[in-house]
């Protein structure tokens, strides 16, 4: 199998794509860790093993390399000229399984967020991670957006003191 990805190149997109503390990853949670959100990592019941879960949002968040997840649009996402619709297969594989992912995590009424990672080099990084807090705001507001408001006046508290000693 000869192609433009060399050997070592191939080894190194698959030793990443298997280890659980890429740099993405760690860059994403520790810049969460320090605005003051908990998570869960690796969270292995969850379909897709989510790199982090922020269950107080209801919200996954999937760090995806370009290439393997095939990135739209995006110049890490460059399939090799040869072999080139072994590839296309896989990375539709991929993309697929991306997708029912989602559809499943949705179904037990949790948000996925997807970060790629072109959105964390040097660049883009603050930006990003700046967005994904902004993101996880609004989600949270909207989680809560149909919580009744509980009416709160002296008054009422008053009366209920006083239905409650009736008793
Ligand atoms: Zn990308």
């Amino acid at each position: 199998m000869a192609d433009r990805m060399s050997k070592e190149q191939r080894h190194h997109c698959m030793a990443s794509i298997r280890s659980k503390n890429t740099k993405p990853e760690i860059l994403v949670r520790r810049y969460l860790f320090a605005r003051g959100f908990r998570y869960r990592v690796n969270v292995k019941c969850l379909p897709g093993t989510p790199d982090i879960v922020l269950r107080k949002y209801r919200t996954v968040i999937f760090i995806n390399g370009c290439f393997w997840h095939g990135h739209d649009n995006c110049r890490y996402f460059v399939l090799p000229k040869t072999n080139t619709e072994f590839w296309q297969t896989k990375i539709d594989r991929n993309r697929e399984r991306d997708m029912r992912k989602r559809i499943h995590l949705r179904f037990l009424g949790w948000h996925t967020i997807i970060l790629w990672e072109c959105q964390l080099k040097p660049k883009e990084r603050e930006a990003t991670l700046q967005g994904l807090e902004h993101t996880l705001h609004q989600i949270y507001l909207r989680n809560h957006a149909f919580a009744p408001v509980r009416p709160y006046c002296e008054q009422e508290e008053e009366s209920i003191d006083i239905m409650a000693s009736e008793e």
